[in-house]
């Protein structure tokens, strides 16, 4: 895959990793899908009557040994595209079988992270390492819930869901969004579950501010399509992939990732993504 010359260097296999890890989750993905499936339910009738995403909606049974499995996997994967884990990686193999799988993917996918610090604390792992590990097994399963809304919530008006910054399905927090080619209709982009959904082009996504002339955008000289879009109501930011300026898509999960310079930018003239709320 090609990469971009960035304003702000990235430490060296930083976005490779990334590559790789991406390429790694759609591969299981699609193993995974032979023999997991969850319940489809009318999404945009439980959105609009519990005002809530998916996942805290209703109860999604992550299968643990299929999990279990993956993780498995995971760990390999992790120790060979970054050895300076694996001491970590051992650590949590030879854990394996104490590990209450049910307990770790009932509680992620929620977003509760509360039990993770004893654990890691037991493991001897980082709890943010520990987070990253069961969370990135977890997204392929994810990405397999998702995948059935993906096409009727893009094609949806941006107001049958009031929270345009939370992931509709996994409610996990957004950090970016697209201009479509066509039409430059918004789309907000869920890096965990690959969900996107339509919100209005000029409305804050944090606080529903829409007056004119106090939302804006910043961009670094000659890179037009890598927008950040700033609230001056509630100082917020998002970043955008504007598809009009190149006329063609890109991975919005690597863009992200991409971008960290925008980040920078935004967060240097006071702006924040909210992360907390
Ligand atoms: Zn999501
Ligand atoms: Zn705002």
């Amino acid at each position: 895959m090609m990469q971009r010359t960035t304003p702000v260097e990235l430490p060296p296999g930083y976005i490779v990793f990334f590559q790789n890890l991406e390429s790694w989750q759609n591969e299981q993905e699609i193993f995974l899908k032979k023999t997991c499936s969850f319940p489809k339910v009318d999404l945009v009738k439980t959105l609009a009557a519990h005002k809530k995403p998916l996942v805290r909606v209703k109860k999604i049974n992550i299968p643990a040994e299929e999990y279990k499995n993956l993780l498995l996997k995971f760990l390999s994967f992790l120790k060979a595209e970054r050895p300076d884990t694996s001491k970590a990686v051992k650590n949590i193999e030879d854990h394996m079988a104490s590990l209450d799988i049910d307990t770790i993917t009932s509680q992620l996918i929620i977003n509760e992270t509360g039990f993770l610090n004893d654990l890691a604390r037991d493991l001897n792992v980082s709890s943010e390492l520990l987070l990253f590990i069961f969370d990135h097994t977890l997204r392929p399963f994810l990405r397999i819930l998702a995948a059935p809304y993906r096409e009727e919530l893009i094609a949806r008006e941006y107001n049958s869901w009031e929270f345009p910054s939370i992931c509709p399905v996994c409610g996990a927090k957004s950090n970016i969004s697209r201009l479509r080619a066509e039409d430059g209709h918004r789309f907000m982009f869920c890096d965990r579950c690959f969900m996107e959904w339509e919100t209005a082009y000029l409305r804050c996504v944090y606080c529903g501010n829409t007056e004119p002339h106090t939302i804006r955008y910043l961009n670094v000289e000659n890179d037009d399509a890598y927008q950040v879009y700033v609230c001056e109501k509630c100082k917020g930011y998002l970043k955008t992939y504007d598809e009009r300026q190149t006329g063609t898509k890109v991975d919005l999960f690597i863009t992200n990732m991409e971008t960290i310079y925008l980040d920078m930018l935004a967060q240097e003239k006071g702006y924040q993504n909210h992360e907390d709320n």
